[in-house]
């Protein structure tokens, strides 16, 4: 799994940061998170692959997270043949993105399936020994969400590949007496299998528990609040809201966003192997945006600050 950080800005891009974005890859398919203004510059540059591109997920319904939609849209209806999109956000989503699409007569030449969730959906809000609920799933992923805490209804993304098998034993089958060859594969993919002399096999036999696959998590424009630490509880990789430094703490409060030390006490008591901090505010230019790595490393070492075009390679673990 390979997450390509595009921008890093928070509400308006930037020259030189774009807004906060991330295309998370992995078995050939791409997943977008958040696409605000001119996301399809970022993610030309940095040849993410819009033929890929499955799902585009926005945490809630500001301009500097869903404004891009419509060019990430018309930039992937130049492929011929574009397979269809889904895309998840909050209720209204749906109505916006096609009002843009006949107000504009832009052509989009593929099917778009809509997932809007809403703040009134029972499953919104679990209780702690529930799984989280689920936005999305395919093949390779699950997409799993649960609202944080903004202005407007927000909700905080983590992103799953699905278990794998677990590890085939070769001696398990040798004392088993199953031969080298196809039956192998096929146990290993799950499949009970009968062999020549008639017994039937059992995958478990011969293989050890399911592996985990990698998770990430995506958590942006929100106030510290329960439901950032089970999002971002134990994952591979976090990216979270750093938007302002401690001498504008009370504006973070106020207008309900995470100033960076918050940032960096909340991703290290959920758990997170690693935590970029993104959606820097405008007011700071590069000299003072390194304060953020300054502050947040003074709290907890595995916390950062990302680079635009920053690419995070997230190795399975076995
Ligand atoms: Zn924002
Ligand atoms: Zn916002």
């Amino acid at each position: 799994m390979e997450c390509v950080l595009l921008g890093t800005g928070g509400m308006m891009p930037m020259p030189g940061r774009p807004l906060t974005s991330v295309a998370v890859r992995t078995g050939g398919s791409v997943y977008l998170l958040d696409c605000g203004e001119g996301t399809q510059v970022p993610y030309k540059a940095q040849h993410v692959g819009m033929r890929a591109l499955r799902m585009v997920a926005l945490t809630h319904l500001h301009a500097d997270h869903c404004l891009g939609l419509p060019g990430v849209l018309m930039l992937r209806s130049q492929m011929e043949e574009a397979s269809p999109l889904t895309i998840v956000g909050p209720v209204g989503i749906e109505r916006f993105t096609r009002n843009v699409i006949r107000d504009l007569a832009c052509r989009i030449t593929f099917r778009l399936d809509f997932v809007e969730l809403d703040p009134r959906d029972s499953s919104a809000e679990p209780d702690k020994k529930s799984p989280l609920p689920t936005a999305y799933i395919d093949d390779l992923v699950t997409l799993h969400w649960l609202p944080l805490r903004h202005s407007v209804f927000c909700v905080g993304y983590r992103l799953e590949e699905h278990q794998r098998p677990g590890k085939f034993s070769i001696d398990a089958a040798q004392k088993l007496d199953i031969r080298p060859g196809p039956l192998f594969g096929r146990l290993q993919a799950g499949e009970t299998v009968t062999l020549p002399d008639g017994r039937t096999i059992e995958p478990a036999q011969v293989c050890g528990p399911p592996r985990s696959g990698r998770h990430m998590a995506f958590c942006t424009d929100t106030a510290p609040c329960p439901n950032l630490y089970r999002v971002l509880s134990k994952v591979d990789l976090a990216f979270l809201e750093g938007m302002f430094l401690p001498e504008h703490a009370a504006e973070a409060v106020q207008k309900k966003h995470l100033a960076v030390s918050d940032s960096a006490r909340i991703a290290e008591r959920s758990g997170a192997r690693e935590t970029i901090l993104v959606h820097l505010s405008p007011r700071y230019d590069n000299r003072q945006a390194r304060q953020v790595d300054e502050v947040a490393g003074a709290v907890a070492p595995n916390v950062r600050r990302g680079r635009n075009g920053e690419r995070f390679e997230i190795k399975l673990p076995d």
